[in-house]
């Protein structure tokens, strides 16, 4: 018989039985489960400490009712995707690059998710149809120079879907670089498996793996086992993490993950202000404590543990940097500019003008 422990927790009454109930009543519960889609892994389960109210990998996972609400300038579509989708399943908004979400389901479902209103158990895959025209639309625009696997989680699939998908992009010669982004090492670690990594394996074609990690407390020993074996095979891997309210908004949980994810060798690449996700508020910090944030973290951990901090523009602008500015022009003309530089100390230094 299967038990909680063993099994992902996908209902208002699983939580309660399992004791991540959150406090709240299952009616309460139920109202969210019904919104927004559920799913904790038996690993991440395992993680949450359920006598402490305030446990960081509980409210990534556990649905709460603060998620009903939902501002004003909260969005189905938060960073406008929509507008940027030529066809079902491609975003294109940068030039050399699109967005290829091929299945709108994943192994957890994360509270703050920016695509909550599109992802769920039974979304699934693209069709095949779907999927075809979306490869003849990469296939068809030479600029493309990159794909990122995203969705949902690709690596959900099964490893025979996706080497197919994958020998499909790398057919493609304008394509060079072939990026996924996953939460699976973390939420399911033993689903990293030697036939899923020689799925993502293309020869002549740039292969990374981009692992989404928001808490030092995620990378459990067998997370780390799942992504050195990705690394071990060839695969480079970079990291992305949500800034999020109680999870990892201290300068001690941030530092400890940044490090933990570099002592796996994964890269730290970026650092997400949180969406404007329906029902999220809860989660979001501001902009002007991320970046009190990211000017402690400056100088005090190493560079290799530094991400980029960036906004997803609403409306499908694209991503910007909005860390902190450390450069002040204090006077000069163009081309002779004098610059005043602040230091991780806070102390500020003039830039001569070029000779
Ligand atoms: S794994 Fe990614 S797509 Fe899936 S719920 Fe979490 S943030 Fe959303």
């Amino acid at each position: 018989m299967t038990t909680l422990k063993e099994k992902t927790l996908r209902t208002a009454a699983e939580l309660v039985e399992a004791g991540l109930g959150n406090g709240s009543d299952l009616a309460a519960l139920q109202r969210v489960a019904s919104r927004y889609a559920v799913a904790i892994t038996p690993v991440i389960a395992e993680l949450i400490d359920p006598a402490d109210p305030h446990d960081p990998i509980a409210r990534q996972f556990v649905p709460d009712v603060r998620e009903l609400v939902q501002h004003a300038e909260e969005s189905a579509d938060p960073i406008g995707d929509d507008a940027y989708s030529p066809v079902e399943g491609i975003v294109h908004r940068y030039p050399d690059r699109v967005l290829l979400k091929i299945v709108n389901a994943c192994a957890v479902y994360c509270r703050f998710c920016f695509r909550r209103e599109m992802v769920g158990p039974g979304r699934g895959a693209l069709t095949p149809k779907a999927l075809a025209a979306g490869l003849a639309y990469i296939r068809a625009t030479p600029q493309i120079w990159e794909v990122i696997l995203t969705g949902g989680d690709p690596l959900i699939l099964s490893p025979r879907r996706l080497k197919a998908m994958m020998v499909e992009l790398a057919a493609i010669d304008h394509v060079k670089v072939l990026r996924i982004h996953t939460r699976l090492p973390v939420a399911a670690p033993e689903r990293i498996s030697p036939a899923l990594i020689r799925a993502l394996r293309v020869p002549g074609k740039a292969s990374y793996v981009v692992l989404h990690a928001n808490h030092p407390r995620e990378l459990t020993a067998a997370a780390r086992a799942a992504c050195a074996r990705l690394i071990d095979a060839g695969i480079p891997m970079l990291s992305q993490s949500v800034l999020l309210r109680g999870v990892n908004d201290d300068v001690a949980t941030m530092s400890a993950l940044l490090r933990a994810l570099v002592e796996c060798r994964i890269k730290p690449y970026y650092l997400h202000h949180a969406d404007l996700a329906p029902g999220t508020a809860h989660l979001r910090t501001n902009i002007a404590e991320g970046q009190a944030l990211m000017r402690a973290l400056h100088g005090r951990v190493s560079g290799l543990c530094q991400p980029a901090y960036v906004l997803d523009i609403p409306g499908g602008h694209g991503k910007s940097p909005i860390g902190p500015n450390y450069l002040t022009r204090v006077g000069g003309a163009n081309g002779t500019a004098r610059y005043d530089v602040e230091d991780f100390n806070g102390r500020r230094h003039a830039y001569p003008p070029p000779c």
